[in-house]
């Protein structure tokens, strides 16, 4: 476990908002995975038919499931779309802790 996600026992407030301000701008985010998948693409004679498949190609499939399927990702978009995710994850893993804080507030009668 991280150690600073800790510090709250001392300050809530304070370790909140410090935490609020790391948030930063969240309008890049993306949240699901980025895969990447060979594929065959069945025209007869074509050297994937028993030799080299095409790509690989990049795909995105959107989190939660159920929010639609896996999309293709144009190779120049790739990068776009991993810097989005990663601002994703880092902006949920903000949440989760400002979360985490709020309910020790609400352990201590404390929330407003
Ligand atoms: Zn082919």
């Amino acid at each position: 476990m991280n150690a600073h996600k800790n510090d709250f026992r001392g300050c809530p407030p304070a370790s909140r908002r410090a935490a609020a301000a790391r948030l930063g701008d969240v309008e890049q985010v993306l949240a699901g995975t980025l895969s990447e998948q060979a594929r065959r693409c069945g025209r007869p004679g074509c050297r994937c038919a028993d030799g080299e498949p095409h790509g690989p190609y990049a795909y995105f499939t959107p989190r939660p499931a159920g929010r639609g399927r896996a999309r293709y990702v144009p190779a120049a978009l790739a990068g776009v779309v991993r810097r989005y995710l990663r601002r994703g994850e880092q902006a949920e893993a903000v949440l989760a802790e400002i979360s985490a804080i709020n309910a020790e507030l609400l352990a201590r009668r404390e929330l407003r």
